[in-house]
């Protein structure tokens, strides 16, 4: 069975083979260190995590790269405003420098607690100015390039191709859309910075000389200075969040593909979303927003969280409420518990030989994954075999397994009361039955489970159960 990825610039799934067999080289777009990540970036991590370890379980080798914007990120996409680092270190009376630091040390700790494995290579962009200075000549001497008031810009109209990932209409849209104000010398507002001059009237505290003058990298060029540097000129796979596809990633394959003719990654991987209720996406500069911390100061494990972004594919919104974190935590903490209660077993009984019956559910959880990363089906097929009546040694060993990719600590202590997944079982049959309004059944369903020493009272978030005997 081959592994499909949904590869936004052909819009199609494809069957995934790397340039070089067996080996995946990957570059996913890293954070910008001026604040905390939030909840929504660490969903985009987290479907990340989940790729690595799906190329691992279908033996690739992966080599993975992530960048650290710490520098030239402008708070607006139409290369105008101040640059977020500075915005950072005004805010926290601290140096660009020093906010960088911080903010990179606390985003891996949220990485890390969120069980994503850390990339093989690092890359902070202020250590590749030099790299992105001749990735600029190189276009320059092509002729891709042109010098404004404020900055030398990419010439999109001589790409041909230029938007190919966005689609045309979108490309069109963005030049409908763009604002009166916006900067007036660029040919296109499509046109985007390469290298941007430092202010005559101000000091900027990260800047640098150039052919064209001082000043520092336009965002989009520190990415594909680094990813051909650490990765070669053509990439495997190359993600991010669904709001790269438009700019970030479109001005990447641009300035990357005029300078070398090549392609400049294979895959394209977007991860939508996630969202609060109604008010539309969580962003770092919409102010409220909701970091690892709160998570944990609600008393919930970090990996409540990342169970909770597997309850949608990683290409569809995903909405959050702290219901639906609670519910991930007793879920989370009933698979613990399965698991737990797995070893005891296991270990008592002789291993028996692994039967056709969990062969299937193998075979089932490599499908969900082969079919474009499908961590919810995977997981659903977890919980089918712990119910299932396969022997407990083989039941163990296929969570086990699963658990490489779904990176839970399934073999952790429950921290809670928990219920096994037979029972927690007839309590979503039953919270079904009340949804389909067949009261009879879900009745029923309350005195089977009070049988069993199960008592279910329904609350306005939903049903809760506890342990009567
Ligand atoms: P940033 O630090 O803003 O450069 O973003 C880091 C990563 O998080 C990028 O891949 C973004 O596309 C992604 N991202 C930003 N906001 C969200 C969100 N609300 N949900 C999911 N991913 C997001
Ligand atoms: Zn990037």
């Amino acid at each position: 069975m081959e592994l499909r990825l949904y590869n936004t610039l052909t819009r199609e799934k494809e069957i995934f083979k790397p340039i070089k067999d067996g080996e995946a080289g990957i570059y996913t777009c890293g954070p910008t260190v001026y604040l905390y990540a939030h909840l929504g970036n660490m969903r985009t991590y987290i479907f990340e995590d989940v790729l690595v370890r799906a190329l691992k379980f279908f033996g690739f080798s992966v080599k993975r790269v992530m960048n650290i914007t710490d520098v030239g990120h402008l708070v607006s996409d139409a290369d105008d405003g101040e640059d977020k680092m500075e915005v950072g270190a005004r805010r926290e009376g601290k140096s660009a420098w020093d906010i960088a630091g911080f903010y990179t040390e606390a985003f891996f700790k949220d990485y890390k607690a969120l069980n994503c494995l850390m990339p093989d290579t690092l890359c902070p962009a202020t250590e590749y100015i030099k790299e992105m200075i001749d990735l600029v000549l190189a276009l320059e001497k092509k002729g891709f390039t042109y010098r404004i008031g404020d900055g030398v810009y990419f010439d999109t109209s001589k790409l041909p191709d230029y938007g190919k990932l966005a689609g045309k209409s979108h490309i069109e849209g963005i030049k409908e859309g763009a604002r009166v104000e916006a900067n007036a010398e660029k040919r296109s507002p499509c046109d985007f910075a390469l290298w941007k001059f430092s202010r005559p009237e101000e000091k900027r505290q990260m800047e640098w000389a150039s052919p064209w003058g001082r000043g520092f990298p336009g965002w989009h060029l520190e990415c594909s200075a680094m990813a051909m540097k650490r990765l070669g000129e053509t990439i495997d796979i190359h993600c991010g969040g669904e709001d790269h596809v438009a700019i970030h990633h479109t001005n990447e394959i641009a300035q990357s593909e005029a300078a070398t003719g090549k392609p400049f990654a294979r895959f394209w991987l977007h991860g939508r979303f996630l969202v609060m209720g109604g008010s539309g996406k969580m962003a770092k500069s919409a102010g409220g927003f909701l970091t690892l911390a709160t998570v944990k100061e609600k008393g919930y494990d970090p990996l409540a969280y990342r169970y909770f972004c597997f309850s949608a594919h990683y290409r569809k919104q995903l909405e959050f409420s702290w219901e639906s974190v609670d519910a991930a935590a007793k879920n989370l903490d009933a698979l613990r518990a399965a698991v737990n209660r797995l070893k005891e077993e296991a270990g008592k009984k002789p291993a028996a030989q692994a039967g056709p019956a969990i062969a299937e559910f193998h075979e089932q959880f490599r499908a969900a994954l082969a079919d474009d990363l499908n961590a919810p089906q995977a997981l659903a097929v977890l919980w089918g075999a712990l119910r299932s009546a396969c022997g407990a040694a083989e039941k163990l060993a296929f969570a086990l397994e699963a658990d490489k990719v779904l990176g839970l600590d399934l073999d952790r202590a429950p921290a809670q009361e928990t219920l096994p997944p037979e029972l927690l079982a007839l309590v979503e049959q039953r919270q079904q039955a009340r949804k389909n309004k067949d009261f009879k059944k879900s009745d029923e369903l309350r005195k089977a489970l009070l049988e069993k020493g199960v008592a279910v009272e329904d609350t306005p978030s939903g049903p809760k159960w506890k342990l009567v005997k």
